[in-house]
């Protein structure tokens, strides 16, 4: 390793002092805020589905890879932070931060927990060793804050899907030693996707230790030219995130690992990466392609609905919430932030003043996630 864990922290230390003495508690305000945005006050118990943090273990391998992976979009925003003119990264400071800002902004705007998971794509673009070794670490490091802030924080649990068994004893370590509140995945993971059987051990885990599975975005495998248009990159999570995700999440579906795992419960963020909106269609393609002789037990959408559910992250939109809500009922869906990409206030103030009953916003603001992935009801 070029850069050891004492030197990172070192660096990153350096990083956060420059940037509190530049930003201070009004930078901590100013960067939370959107002007635009109404502030109702707090109404419902907030408990963030999606919320992420790094380790500095994670954060020097990435820079070991980004040393030879020069063009892989993955690590743009990696290469950012170790850019020599980066200054004070704040995302960076904000995924490694745990017990400081992080509790401050959620305190600001009213925001009772973060569900804590390893920031996209987790161990998933190192080798197979050090990415099961880097999961353990961060999966112990999330259980001693959780300890330490057990009414704040909880956490999903990360893997290395490279080695499927041993992924699946990392899950049982997680749920059922460290106590964590359910596992999250990386979409593909060295451009394979885990319709694959060799993959299901990880399912057979998951369905044993009643543990969800948050599939969150990250790159393409191999995004085409298409997608990097000139004036802006639409592989990234502008709209090639979502298309990776709901890729993956269809690609299970048509496998029929939800008719071989009934009880697997997957979760999506950014309210549903757009299937929610396309279930007719997809139903009726289906059909189509199969001429009615498709092999799964039931409708590609039935799936959606029974075995998936969506997070707000990142999609602070009443009408869509609205649609959502009307097609999968108030019981799939979940609050999430994507702290610290997006705004906090935001999404606080979007879930406080969500139109729609107060006892289903209720399910969407806490109720469901404390079902899912086993969080004391307060
Ligand atoms: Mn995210």
């Amino acid at each position: 390793m070029s850069m050891n864990r004492r030197e990172f922290l070192e660096g990153s230390s350096k990083v956060l002092s420059a940037s509190l003495l530049a930003g201070g508690a009004a930078g901590v305000a100013a960067a939370g805020a959107a002007a635009d945005v109404p502030k109702p006050g707090k109404k419902y118990r907030l408990i963030a589905t999606e919320e992420a943090f790094s380790i500095p273990e994670q954060a020097d391998e990435f820079r070991q890879v980004a040393n030879f992976l020069h063009t892989n979009p993955d690590l743009d925003m990696w290469r950012g932070f170790f850019s020599p003119d980066a200054g004070a990264p704040p995302i960076l400071r904000r995924l490694l931060d745990l017990e400081g800002e992080r509790i401050q902004i959620m305190d600001q705007a009213g925001v009772d927990m973060h569900l804590l998971s390893l920031t996209s794509p987790g161990v998933q673009m190192f080798q197979t060793d050090a990415a099961t070794s880097i999961a353990a670490t961060a999966n112990d490091r999330l259980a001693e804050v959780i300890k330490k802030h057990p009414t704040r924080f909880t956490g999903l649990g990360t893997f290395a899907p490279q080695d499927p068994k041993r992924a699946a004893k990392e899950i049982d370590r997680a749920m059922n030693q460290l106590k964590l509140n359910g596992m999250i995945v990386n979409s593909h993971t060295n451009s394979e996707y885990l319709d694959d059987t060799k993959f299901w051990p990880i399912f057979e885990a998951l369905v044993a230790s009643n543990a969800a599975l948050y599939i969150h975005p990250r790159n393409m495998p191999d995004p085409c030219s298409f997608m990097t248009h000139a004036a802006v990159n639409l592989a990234g999570a502008m709209w090639g995130f979502q298309m990776e995700t709901g890729l993956h999440a269809m690609r299970m579906i048509v496998a029929g690992v939800f008719d071989q795992f009934p009880t697997l419960k997957v979760v999506l963020g950014h309210m549903g990466e757009a299937l929610p909106y396309w279930l007719y269609r997809i139903d009726y393609m289906y059909n189509s392609y199969t001429r009615r002789n498709g092999k799964l037990k039931k409708k590609p959408s039935q799936y959606v609905k029974d075995n998936i559910l969506i997070t707000t992250s990142g999609m602070n939109t009443h009408a869509v919430l609205k649609y959502c809500h009307e097609v999968l009922g108030p019981d799939n869906i979940m609050f999430a932030i994507d702290y610290p990409y997006q705004e906090t206030f935001e999404a606080a103030a979007f879930m406080n003043s969500a139109p729609l009953p107060e006892a289903d916003v209720e399910k969407i603001a806490h109720g469901n996630a404390e079902k899912i992935f086993h969080i004391a009801a307060k």
